[in-house]
């Protein structure tokens, strides 16, 4: 066993510690980016596209992503379980109710607390990483980044020159990047069930160089 397979077990084990329900490594070149997941982005436009500075068009592009990820060995794909009830995941892809159930203080404070946690996770483990000499060690979560109830993006536009408020700790998500969560998460034996029924998840992912 490499030394960096070595690492990458004790950093799975390290990300189940934290609090995620399952940890595992891929090869870096197995990670799919697809320039259609981007475009889900804007078709349908998503509440967070131009409003958060973790999504697009402020993210680094898919095409930037992918130049990046070559010069990676590996990766390890995390999955934290999303607390929203079955009820609220059905009505986000069935479309009924769903400006109501966006408008939903109770349902935003869910995803919220559960996206920040599981972002939380990942800070922990790219740190672990660079403590362990992984100089170039990028974590990417899930969902648009949600640390400030009002990303200073949605106050300035996108010509915005507002600096992030709490630049260590915000990430990207998977798909703001490009990555096809569903076909990496599969290649990684973390299958994502779609539509999530009542056991959603949330994946992020950690380079390791
Ligand atoms: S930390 Fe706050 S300001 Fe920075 S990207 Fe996240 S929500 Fe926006």
């Amino acid at each position: 066993m490499t030394r960096l397979e070595r690492d990458a077990a004790a950093l799975c084990e390290r990300a189940v510690a934290l609090g995620a329900r399952a940890a595992r490594p891929l090869p870096a070149l197995e990670v799919v980016v697809d320039p259609r997941v981007v475009l889900k982005c804007r078709v349908p436009l998503c509440a967070g596209y131009g409003r958060n500075l973790m999504c697009p068009p402020f993210a680094p592009t898919g095409e930037q992503f992918a130049a990046a990820l070559r010069r990676y060995s590996l990766a390890l794909v995390a999955q934290q379980g999303i607390p929203l009830t079955a009820t609220d995941v059905q009505r986000r892809y069935d479309g009924k109710g769903i400006d109501e159930l966006q408008a939903s203080k109770a349902y935003q404070g869910a995803l919220a607390a559960g996206q920040n946690d599981f972002a939380a996770v990942l800070d922990g483990l790219e740190r672990e990483a660079l403590s362990l000499g992984y100089v170039f060690a990028a974590a990417f979560g899930g969902g648009e980044c949600r640390l400030c109830e009002t990303c200073v993006a949605a106050v300035t536009g996108a010509s915005t020159t507002a600096p992030c408020r709490k630049p260590f700790r915000a990430r990207p998500s998977m798909e703001a990047v490009g990555i096809d969560v569903l076909a990496t998460a599969a290649a990684a034996g973390l299958p994502v069930q779609m539509p999530a029924g009542d056991d959603p998840v949330w994946t992020g992912l950690l380079l390791l160089d």
